[in-house]
């Protein structure tokens, strides 16, 4: 029965609440006003003719004072109240919305570069294990200068896309920047991660990318790999990456590398 009640206050709305609260208020004024009154009219015995004059009088000022100043200003200030909660709940929503904003990449939705290598440091400091693949599309210059930088910016949201869906849960994607998308995947193994990155290159070069109607324009990424392993720094990490990224474009591009440092 408790509960039911109170689940009803719960489902009352804001603006109803506040006046349910403001009409306690009154009467709580109310009350206290009549039992000083009370009190009053106990320490200074009347005689009854007396009484009997100002009794209805007093009942009377003793009940419309109290509500007709406490009642309106407590509604005025459990509106304010209720203007100053919404408020604070618009701010707070704001406030998530620019912070996931501040996360993510506009134009492909996947983390930006500050916090795909937050995502990445908190990963290391989890589990130790992992490798970081840094990906670059080739000849993505040349799409722009063909097809417009439009039609590019539809090419990085697919190639995302395809990021998103070959790496799942195995790890974390980001763009670095331009046409460059970061990997970070939670396996050390090195078999492992190479069978990884050469799915993600598979799935790039099967993008259906077509930049006009009657044209499918094929589109291919290299991937540098370096393994997370004997304590390395991130910046390490990253330049042993792309090391191996340099060398699987040196390599003829559309190439995975995983070499280690010697
Ligand atoms: P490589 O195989 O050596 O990597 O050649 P590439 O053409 O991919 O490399 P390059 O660095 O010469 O060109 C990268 C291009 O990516 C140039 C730049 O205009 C384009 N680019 C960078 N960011 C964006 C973007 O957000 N949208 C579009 N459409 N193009 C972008
Ligand atoms: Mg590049
Ligand atoms: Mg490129």
């Amino acid at each position: 029965m408790a509960l039911r009640m109170m689940k009803s206050q719960s489902a009352k709305s804001p603006e109803r609440l506040s006046f349910s609260r403001a009409a306690a208020v009154s009467a709580a004024s109310m009350l206290v006003t009549w039992v000083m009154t009370a009190l009053s009219f106990l320490v200074t015995p009347y005689d009854a003719e007396v009484f009997r004059h100002v009794i209805g009088p007093t009942v009377v000022i003793a009940t419309v004072v109290p509500v007709s100043v406490s009642f309106p200003v407590a509604l005025i200030l459990q509106r304010g109240r209720l203007k100053l909660e919404r408020a604070l709940k618009e701010l707070e929503e704001v406030h998530a919305e620019l912070r996931t904003r501040s996360r993510v990449d506009a134009l492909t939705g996947l983390l930006n570069r500050e916090a795909f290598l937050c995502a990445v440091e908190t990963s290391r400091s989890d589990a130790p294990d992992g490798a970081m693949l840094m990906l670059d599309v080739d000849h993505f210059k040349s799409i722009n200068d063909t097809f417009g930088h439009q039609c590019g910016d539809e090419a990085l949201k697919l190639i995302a896309q395809a990021l998103s869906d070959t790496v799942g849960q195995k790890g974390h994607v980001g763009r670095l920047g331009g046409e460059e998308f970061g990997i970070y995947l939670t396996s050390s193994d090195e078999a492992t991660v190479f069978r990884a990155a050469e799915d993600v290159r598979l799935a790039i070069s099967r993008i259906r990318f077509h930049p006009r109607e009657d044209l499918q324009r094929r589109i291919t990424a290299s991937i540098g790999i370096a393994l997370d392993e004997d304590g390395r720094s991130l910046s390490d990490l990253m330049r042993g990456a792309d090391t191996n990224l340099y060398q699987a474009k040196q390599a003829g591009r559309d190439k995975v590398i995983l070499r280690r440092a010697a």
